[in-house]
């Protein structure tokens, strides 16, 4: 018999049983009534999530997509963008400027470290004809949250009017963002994050701002155009066919995101993520993030003598629990546990047990119940943000 399997990856996260049994109702005209209303209820429901008084997009796409959307509607071929990659999703959305056209400044970052205001600051004050910064909330590769509050604001002191495009894929609903109130202009979410949600789609929020600039941007854009995009929506429906399976599971997913409440799940997510940091470090395993750590996910150097690779594979064989890898350059250095989106304490105990036992069987024993006593101490302190 095959194991039941406990997902614990960033991505794509565990999709309730009532979002499950949403995705597979029957398909309706996505021009009639029904689907209009259904539309136009969950973009309200996003705007929410979202924390945005402004319509969010929607488009059948991952995250990538997303990104692609957020650089091709805000910027022209020659543009100015400083990048602050740290991390594989970083270096992805610099990618995505440049492949478009726009001259990429990369702010250097040592994979494990937040970007720093200093940083920022420096190169767009030697760089003056910066159109764009791209910023990335929650670096997934390394288990890194950026302040994208402190951020923007420093940006926004050295130049004012600068476009601030995020990558929240994996951060929003993890962590606190406010579109609106950091002033922020195009901030990319994907459904496979903390929405419980399958891949599928992303979601992108607009500022008034980002709305002047894309009336000058002359990046080529066709499938993924915001200006289409928002002229359909104005009817409650999309410029091509929309997934509507997937529309229907962010409808009940919504439901469970408003209904707990945003504070609640910045909050349970940050339990979780010291509860597993505190796990980590009982077991005398290290953490790679070494500073401002991720609260949708935690990577994890294994111990001397044993490869990341091989205590993957063992808590997948033997036990049903599947982590994560590392990526880029530090594909086999690291482990990542996902914590996001629709994961319970229980599958965090469950993972830690499995833990213990393939690193006592691998050869680096250590006392039975030692993280897992440090994982319900952190969960029943109850963290405060
Ligand atoms: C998951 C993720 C993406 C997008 O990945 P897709 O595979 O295209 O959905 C981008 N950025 C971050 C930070 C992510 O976590």
């Amino acid at each position: 018999m095959s194991l039941k399997q406990l997902l614990m990856i960033p991505g794509p996260t565990p999709v309730p049983d009532d979002v499950l049994r949403a995705l597979s109702q029957p398909m309706i005209n996505h021009r009639g009534p029904e689907y209009i209303a259904l539309q136009n209820s969950v973009v309200a429901g996003l705007q929410t999530a979202f924390q945005t008084e402004f319509p969010v997009q929607i488009y059948p796409a991952s995250g990538t997509g997303g990104l692609e959307a957020a650089v091709v509607n805000s910027l022209s071929p020659g543009d100015g963008v400083v990048a602050c990659p740290v991390g594989a999703f970083g270096d992805r959305f610099a990618e995505i400027a440049e492949t478009m056209g726009a001259s990429v400044h990369r702010v250097a970052t040592p994979w494990g470290e937040p970007v720093t205001c200093e940083a920022l600051t420096a190169a767009l004050a030697e760089r003056p004809e910066t159109r764009a910064v791209l910023l990335t909330h929650n670096e997934t590769s390394t288990g890194v949250l950026n302040d994208i509050e402190a951020l923007a604001a420093a940006a926004r002191s050295v130049l004012p009017e600068v476009l601030i495009l995020v990558d929240a894929i994996s951060g929003m609903l993890a962590a606190d963002l406010q579109p609106d109130a950091w002033g922020l202009d195009v901030v990319v979410a994907g459904s496979q994050k903390a929405w419980m949600l399958p891949p599928g789609l992303t979601f992108l929020g607009i500022s008034p701002r980002a709305w002047e600039a894309n009336a000058k941007a002359r990046m080529p854009r066709f499938y993924f155009d915001f200006k289409r995009m928002a002229k359909s929506m104005a009817t409650g429906q999309t410029p091509y066919t929309p997934a509507v399976s997937l529309i229907y599971g962010l409808e009940v997913a919504l439901g469970r995101i408003l209904g707990e409440g945003l504070p609640a799940s910045f909050l349970r997510h940050e339990r979780m993520a010291r509860a597993t940091r505190a796990a980590v470090e009982a077991l005398g395993l290290r953490l790679f993030a070494r500073s401002r750590h991720s609260p949708a996910l935690t990577s994890v150097l294994p111990p001397e003598g044993l490869s990341a690779r091989d205590i993957r594979s063992a808590l997948r064989k033997d036990h049903g629990v599947v982590v994560a890898g590392g990526q880029g350059p530090i594909k086999d250095t690291i482990f990542r546990i996902g914590h996001l989106g629709y994961v319970s304490e229980a599958d965090l105990l469950g993972t830690f047990s499995a833990l213990e036992r393939v690193l006592t069987a691998a050869g680096h024993p250590v006392e039975p119940g030692s993280g897992l006593s440090a994982l319900e101490r952190e969960l029943a302190g109850g963290a405060t943000l």
